[in-house]
């Protein structure tokens, strides 16, 4: 049975794997729509080689180069953020909502409002939406299904047990690359640094959240909302070697553990199949050459980002969009090497102490949070 799928953000690193499994089963799949910001050219290659029913950029600047690229095809082209949004509204079986950021919001927003499933990767959208996004899911009838590692394993580890039995669930962060820095060498932390990451190989800006542990607090607010067992029954713990992807731990002293090859095609298979299972090229894992599990609290002096995230999902309301917000503006000072990586924190905890706006009630509201707070953290990082 031929199934349909679009993905938002398929230009990316989790678009690139989530394609590289239709591939492998071609027959198995249509493809809908295939979205990316202003990477026409890949995105062209992309949309001719699955024979996309539509292909959109979101920046319009960039739409006569796919329209160049995909002229004399049957494919339809479109460009804009309101395109990008009506895209996410064709009907698919499965929408995998992998764009980086808050900009994925609205669309995956609009997914969810067709009432069929969606696949999240884009954890920000989550983050900065939460309750508002999560009321959309319930109003619509749609399937979510986690796409983030941790949170796909977390999915795996509750199917078929109750919220109630559930005693502590605990998400695992390999550290990033500077897990074993000084907090002297952090100040020099440079881009190109903190782009490497030791297990996992990902688009930029997850890459910087890793290092800096953000992406760990952001997933904890993601859980909040996913699994409603309690902010106070919510841990994070290193590991450094990232085989197991996360545990819930129930009353009676069981933990079931998911584990796998870090390799973002296990849970992008998981949910792909879900309920089912399909293959993936993935080695199976061998843990005699692993040899060892290793484990370490975090570290929230050299990276209170965990710290920050945990307030903010504490406070509620807007504090989790301000918080993502300032955290993807700082990211980006930060790749354009206009910000240290240790003022990554620091300035979000400042934007966090300014800006506490009433708590968002619809989409609109959460996008006024987000502007307004993107407006003044870039202010806040201009030079006095
Ligand atoms: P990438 O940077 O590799 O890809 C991002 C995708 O989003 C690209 O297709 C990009 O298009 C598109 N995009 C970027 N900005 C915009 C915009 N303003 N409007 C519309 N589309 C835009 O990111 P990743 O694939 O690494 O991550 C995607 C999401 O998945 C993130 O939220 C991340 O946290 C999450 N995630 C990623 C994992 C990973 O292993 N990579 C693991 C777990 C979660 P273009 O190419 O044209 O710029």
């Amino acid at each position: 049975m031929t199934r349909s799928i679009s993905i938002l953000g398929a230009t990316g690193s989790i678009g690139a794997s989530t394609l590289d499994l239709v591939r492998r089963n071609r027959d198995a799949w249509k493809v809908v729509a295939l979205t990316a910001n202003g990477n026409a050219r890949e995105l062209a290659r992309l949309a001719a080689e699955f024979s996309a029913e539509i292909a959109v950029v979101a920046d319009e600047g960039c739409l006569p180069e796919l329209q160049a690229a995909l002229a004399g095809s049957r494919i339809e082209v479109a460009g804009g953020k309101a395109a990008l949004t009506a895209a996410a509204t064709r009907q698919a079986d499965i929408t995998v909502a992998a764009i980086v950021g808050c900009a994925g919001l609205e669309p995956t927003m609009a997914a969810i409002e067709q009432g069929r499933t969606v696949a999240l990767a884009n954890k920000e959208a989550l983050v900065s939406a939460g309750d508002v996004m999560m009321d959309a899911v319930k109003r619509h009838g749609t399937t979510l299904l986690p796409m983030d590692s941790e949170h796909n394993a977390i999915f795996q580890c509750l199917a078929g047990n109750s919220y109630d039995h559930v005693r502590s669930i605990t998400l695992t962060a390999s550290g990033g690359p500077f897990r074993d820095w000084s907090a002297d060498q952090l100040a020099t932390a440079t881009p190109a640094q903190a782009v490497k990451h030791p297990n996992w190989d990902m688009g930029a800006k997850i890459s910087v959240d890793s290092a800096t542990m953000f992406n760990k607090g952001l997933e904890l607010i993601e859980a909040h909302h996913l699994f409603p067992v309690g902010l106070e029954r919510l841990r994070i713990i290193v590991h450094p070697q990232s085989i197991i992807h996360s545990m819930v731990e129930y009353r009676d002293g069981s933990t079931l553990a998911q584990l796998g090859p870090s390799d973002m095609r296990v849970p992008i298979a998981s949910c792909l199949a879900w309920p089912q299972r399909m293959d993936t090229p993935c080695a199976p894992l061998d843990l005699a050459a692993i040899g060892e599990l290793t484990f370490r609290a975090p570290d929230e002096q050299r990276f209170p980002a965990t710290r920050l995230c945990r307030e903010a999902a504490e406070a509620g309301g807007a504090a989790p969009a301000v918080l993502n917000a300032g955290n993807e503006v700082a990211v980006a000072a930060f790749l354009a090497g206009k910000l240290a990586f240790t003022r990554i924190a620091v300035e979000v905890g400042r934007l966090m102490d300014r800006f506490s706006p009433a708590a968002p009630a619809s989409l609109g509201d959460v996008m006024a949070v987000d502007a307004e707070a993107r407006a003044l953290a870039t202010q806040m990082l201009e030079p006095a």
